[in-house]
């Protein structure tokens, strides 16, 4: 974008490339709302952000391979599996003239690299291409949940933890006057607010939430580090958000559950969409 154009529709978008949380869940019953794990396309000012790498990363991975050399910043929340399980499965990796930037807030106080982790994921015999084998020109960057990056110019990045057993990081990312908020993984204290998130998403356009499960569901899963989409809702009314979107969907959640899963929340928040795999936003 010149500095003489005004910002268009097409400029800061996100396309969910996978929505569901803990594992990959191909099947009919899943067809509508798309079985692959945590992946956001965020196009921002002429950037691409990739937001975790979950087997949703897969299948961009293989358009970005066929459009051209990839410059990418690869925001991770945290390093579970289901968030990174699309890591070696990415073809630019292999590719030299790539630049692929993996960040990460959740390790600071943790005696792993996120460097480490990445050479376990890809290890034998775990997987067959060593590090060596990597042609991309890859970086790992640490900061500590809670900073902000400036990772392109008039791109702000806010951060905050999540209650998330071995640590999460949520992000905020503005420009142009528009926000979106990704927040997963990420466990309620019921009946209070995490403040951590309202600071985050307070007049956000776009709240991207982890509602893994229903509030009736909850109680058989508390401590597991994950939330509910009526937690998610109290969230998206108290911060003032424009539109939350339901997201990290259990796998046991079928294409019929996430149709009353959406009715349900529409109910109490009227701007709530469900997201699926192609779904794109605009903030
Ligand atoms: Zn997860
Ligand atoms: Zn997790």
């Amino acid at each position: 974008m010149s500095a003489a154009s005004a910002p268009s529709r097409e400029d800061f978008f996100v396309r969910f490339r996978g929505v569901r949380g803990t594992v990959a869940c191909p099947g009919a019953e899943y067809s509508r709302y798309g079985g692959n794990t945590s992946c956001l396309e965020i196009r921002c000012a002429g950037h691409l952000f990739i937001l975790d790498a979950g087997t949703g990363l897969r299948a961009l991975g293989a358009e970005l391979d066929a459009a051209g050399p990839v410059d990418t910043d690869i925001l991770l929340t945290h390093t579970h599996i289901d968030h990174i399980a699309g890591m070696p499965f990415f073809i630019p990796l292999f590719k030299t003239g790539n630049r692929l930037r993996i960040h990460a807030g959740h390790l600071w106080d943790n005696e792993v690299r996120l460097r480490d982790v990445f050479l376990r994921l890809i290890e034998a015999p775990i997987f067959p291409v060593p590090l060596e084998a990597v042609g991309a020109d890859i970086s790992f960057e640490e900061f500590r949940a809670g900073d902000r990056l400036d990772l392109r110019p008039g791109v702000a990045i806010l951060t905050a933890p999540l209650n998330h057993p071995n640590g999460a990081t949520g992000y905020r990312i503005e420009w142009g006057g528009r926000s979106i908020c990704y927040v997963t993984d990420t466990e309620h204290v019921e009946g209070e607010i995490d403040t951590n998130i309202l600071d985050l998403i307070e007049g956000t356009d776009l709240f991207v939430y982890d509602a893994t499960y229903t509030a009736a569901e909850y109680p058989a899963f508390k401590g597991w580090g994950h939330s509910t989409w009526e937690a998610g809702a109290a969230l998206a009314r108290r911060g003032g958000v424009g539109r939350y979107v339901i997201f990290h969907h259990a796998p046991e959640h079928t294409d019929d559950d996430m149709d009353r899963i959406a009715d349900e929340a529409q109910g109490v928040f009227a701007s709530t969409v469900v997201a699926r795999e192609g779904l794109v936003l605009h903030p």
